[in-house]
């Protein structure tokens, strides 16, 4: 029998019309999502094991052992967040100024400064109903959500006929891909693909701003200014524009002035948004959560009274300045993404997981504490990649304690 509809914790876009086939408390059949999502729902290829020094251990030992390292640390670090849900974080947040600890995301090295400017209102922004529904021309710049986020296209961004968009996209949206390669996303839909060097994110803006000022844009590199003036012309002209941010743009800016500049030139003569194309499901959750109690999105210190915020308190610093000598691990897997000479820091000190499933990370800890898949073994709240507050539902029984649980756990042993 169908039960459902659910909603997938696979990426940021949060897709609620997933439907799933149930057998004796296990998932036999998923409906609707895509292949990445069919591989969260259907849970870890390697659930995470209950351990302390690398032995099997029971929930209660692992709690007390996480406590004590984290009370005999002088400077620990709370990092991870994008896999849990926002009261998982709000607890985290908790147990952070109860530590005197720093705390950081993901968003630290990837999408935050866009999700900061969202925050602090220097971007327009619109929700992907909003996309759905009116958007004529949209940009997929440094982004590929063909693999990111696989059902983007199909759910709201280029497919589907909105209520504004009833032509869809054979006669109603533009799309334009800027990138530095012909991704599989400027192959489905790009019938506008413009082809940029590695880092010149920021003067191609420049060229566009020349050519939305009907002056001839040059570039260092060779494109036919033809060609820029007839992609400005295409903006000019567009009823509600979007740009999708990806990573490929924001690791390419050294600073977002650039892009603002570009939205406010755009701006002036259409109405353009910017959505930045978060990953992990509930990075954007974490940094509104974080906003909202500290007026910072990532990388705070809670000092006892004061709180410190800047970049000597991201976890890339922290680590390489060897600051903090413990870290909690909540939903992430630093070791296998943060850069090498920094991984292997971060594994030289007293590591606590808490993840549903193993990973890298969890095989160098010293604690290891399995937690429920959120969106499966239990529900809570997210922020989808628009901003977006989605409720996520429990599909299947389970004893599992959840990351709030766990960490409102240590918190009573500390
Ligand atoms: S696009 Fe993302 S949220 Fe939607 S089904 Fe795929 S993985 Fe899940």
């Amino acid at each position: 029998m169908e039960n459902g509809p659910f909603v997938c914790t696979g990426c940021a876009l949060l897709c609620d019309d997933i439907s799933v086939e149930l057998q004796d408390n296990s998932i036999v059949r998923v409906d609707t999502a895509c292949r990445k999502g069919v591989s969260r729902i259907k849970g870890c290829i390697s659930p995470m094991p209950c351990t302390v020094d690398g032995k099997a251990a029971d929930i209660n030992t692992a709690i007390k052992e996480a406590a004590g390292v984290l009370k005999a640390a002088k400077h620990p670090l709370i990092f991870g967040h994008g896999n849990s849900t926002l009261e998982a974080q709000r607890k985290a947040i908790e147990l952070a100024k109860k530590l005197k600890a720093h705390i950081d995301d993901t968003s630290s090295f990837c999408q935050g400064p866009l999700v900061e400017a969202i925050l602090n209102e220097k971007l327009p922004t619109c929700t992907l109903d909003e996309v759905r529904h009116k958007a004529d021309v949209i940009i997929f710049w440094g982004a590929d959500p063909s693999h990111s986020h696989p059902r983007h296209l199909s759910m709201y961004s280029y497919f589907p006929r909105g209520k504004q968009r009833q032509r869809g996209w054979e006669e109603d949206r533009n799309a334009i891909v800027i990138d530095v390669r012909k991704s599989d996303t400027a192959v489905v839909c790009g019938k506008m693909f413009y082809e940029i060097p590695i880092g010149t994110d920021s003067e191609f803006m420049d060229s566009l701003i020349s050519a939305l000022s009907n002056k001839v844009p040059k570039t260092s590199f060779n494109m036919d200014p033809k060609r820029i003036l007839e992609l400005a012309n295409v903006l000019k002209k567009a009823e509600f524009g979007v740009v999708f941010a990806g990573l490929g743009m924001t690791y390419s800016l050294d600073s977002l002035e650039p892009l603002f500049r570009l939205m406010n030139k755009l701006n002036e003569t259409s109405k353009f948004h910017l959505i930045p194309m978060v990953g992990q499901y509930n990075m954007r959750g974490f940094d509104h959560t974080l906003f909202q109690e500290t007026g910072y999105i990532n990388r705070v210190y809670f000092n006892g009274e004061s709180i410190e915020h800047g970049p000597q308190q991201s976890v890339v610093e922290l680590i390489s300045n060897n600051v903090v000598d413990a870290a909690l691990i909540i939903g992430s897997d630093p070791l296998a993404s943060l850069p090498g000479q920094i991984a292997k820091k971060l594994s030289k000190i007293p590591l606590i997981t808490i993840d549903p499933c193993e990973n890298l990370t969890s095989r160098r800890s010293k604690v290891t504490i399995p937690s429920a898949l959120s969106g499966v073994e239990c529900g809570g709240t997210a922020v989808r990649m628009d901003g977006v507050e989605v409720a996520l539902k429990q599909i299947l029984d389970s004893n599992r304690l959840t990351d709030e649980q766990i960490i409102a756990r240590i918190m009573e042993e500390i």
